[in-house]
């Protein structure tokens, strides 16, 4: 690679400095030391760690992940964080407050969803709502119907996290495929589903382009046929609410669709909570105790508990509960309106000045887009070009595959004065780029080539494994 003509690291070690920056300047511990560590040398450290690493994203650049942004809101969150953080709300005769939080998160939830009552659980992110969901229906269809080799049908772009699940539980995936207008084909789904099918899956919206698909119509589909619909709202969840209020037109996607047995909604997400807390509701208590766990026989006793999860922080459950009061009506409202407005002028800008790309769909809270299509059917510029001369001007979009398209999911650090302009003019840069070295290799596409080779998926997951085997352990040597 010219561009590092005059570093003198090799590429390997180049890998690894961006993989463990701190490797040169920090000590790595691969023992725990003899004498504990002084506590302002770690706090020193840790805050100089975190402040490099906030920098991007409280400068608006980066897409998704931080959602609120506000310091200030961070450390109101920490300070409750820290009265329960070592509490075990698993004991919940020394902790009643959990029982509290975590009720209350559930009810001020089912109300904002529509719920008939409140029935829910708070789990530990999005992949855990979904997981838990998919195990509930799992059990449901074996207890009621004697299903033994269940199958979920949903759209292509239903989160990933429901094939994680799907693979660990033996539950197989039957992908419905989209409709030219990037949502799920409710025909095709209908043709998937049979009597194995444990329940329907619709997103509201979608991670890759932030899309709702049909919820009505799949909520028919699975009345008719007699099965659940979850409606993955772990994105969107905390944030359309606020946009029908504004005035948006948003379809009709949560409890208020008859159809419609369970709903995820991530408060990590655009609920403003920390991370790690998320909601999923149940109509019906019966399919919710479906996830319940009772052991009886145990030699550690009688044990029951809800989820996967043994011991959860307190602190994780008061901050949620904290998050959503302190925000308030108001609040999230305020928050909606600037994000909603801030993707408005995106999407406008790139369809009055931008003719090489096309924006798929038309998403409230996110803009994804894809490369215009040329008179001959080709793609006029490789999205992933446009990705690597953004990611130069210090902007990290999400890049999207099937069709490669990148996304920029709007939130609070992206909403203040300037972001937008300075994205824009960015964006137009990116795309002159694009332009001009079309035909050259992408060096943020690279990954997706692998896809296209013989075994190419095989490849890819080794690969995409080794990854994960690099990033659990200590850095190397600087
Ligand atoms: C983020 C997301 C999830 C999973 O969330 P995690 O909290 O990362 O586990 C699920 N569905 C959608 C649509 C999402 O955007």
């Amino acid at each position: 690679m010219t561009e590092h003509a005059e570093d003198p690291r090799s590429e390997l070690e180049r890998m690894l400095d961006d993989l463990f920056p701190y490797r040169r300047s920090m000590e790595t511990h691969r023992r725990i030391p003899e004498r504990g560590a002084d506590r302002e040398v770690l706090l020193t450290d840790v805050a100089l760690m975190s402040k490099a690493e906030d920098a991007q994203g409280d400068a608006g650049r980066v897409s998704g992940s931080l959602y609120s942004g506000d310091h200030e809101h961070y450390r109101f969150l920490a300070q409750v964080f820290e009265h329960f953080a070592h509490a075990n709300v698993l004991q919940r005769d020394m902790y009643p407050s959990a029982t509290k939080f975590e009720g209350e998160i559930i009810a001020m939830s089912a109300d904002l969803f529509h719920a008939p009552e409140p029935i829910g659980v708070v789990t530990g992110g999005g992949s855990d709502s979904l997981v838990h969901a998919l195990y509930a229906y799992r059990e449901e269809a074996r207890e009621a119907r004697g299903v033994r080799m269940p199958n979920v049908v949903l759209p292509v772009t239903a989160h990933v996290a429901l094939r994680k699940g799907a693979h660990w539980m033996g539950i197989e995936v039957r992908d419905a495929p989209l409709t030219p207008e990037y949502v799920a084909d409710v025909d095709a789904m209908s043709d998937l589903v049979d009597d194995n099918t444990i329940c329907l899956v619709g997103s509201a919206g979608d991670y890759a382009h932030g899309l709702i698909d049909p919820i009505a119509e799949i909520g028919e589909l699975a009345r008719d046929r007699g099965i659940g619909l979850h409606v993955d709202g772990c994105l969107g969840g905390f944030l359309l609410p606020w946009a029908e209020d504004i005035g948006y037109d948003v379809p009709p996607w949560d409890f208020r669709v008859d159809g419609v047995t369970s709903l995820s909604a991530d408060t990590h997400k655009y609920g403003y909570a920390l991370k790690g807390t998320s909601v999923l509701l149940y109509r019906s208590a019966t399919l919710r105790a479906r996830q319940w766990f009772a052991s009886t026989d145990w030699p550690g006793g009688l044990y029951l508990s809800p989820g996967l999860a043994g011991s959860r922080s307190g602190g994780l459950i008061a901050s949620t509960w904290a998050a959503m009061v302190r925000m308030g009506r108001e609040g999230y409202l305020e928050r909606a309106s600037a994000i909603l407005r801030t993707n408005d002028a995106i999407k406008a800008a790139i369809r009055a000045t931008m003719p090489e790309l096309e924006i798929i769909g038309d998403p409230l809270f996110m803009t994804s887009f894809r490369s215009a299509v040329g008179p001959s059917g080709d793609d006029v510029i490789d999205v992933y070009l446009v990705n690597d001369a953004l990611k130069k001007r210090g902007w990290r979009m999400n890049a999207l595959q099937l069709p490669p398209a990148l996304h920029f999911c709007i939130t609070g650090p992206n909403t203040r004065p300037g972001v937008v302009e300075d994205f824009l003019a960015d964006l137009r840069e990116a795309v002159d780029y694009a332009l001009e070295h079309r035909g050259e290799p992408a060096a943020s596409g690279a990954m997706y080539g692998f896809g296209s080779m013989p075994n190419g998926d095989e490849t890819l997951r080794t690969v995409m494994g080794g990854v994960l085997d690099a990033m659990h352990v200590a850095a190397p040597d600087g």
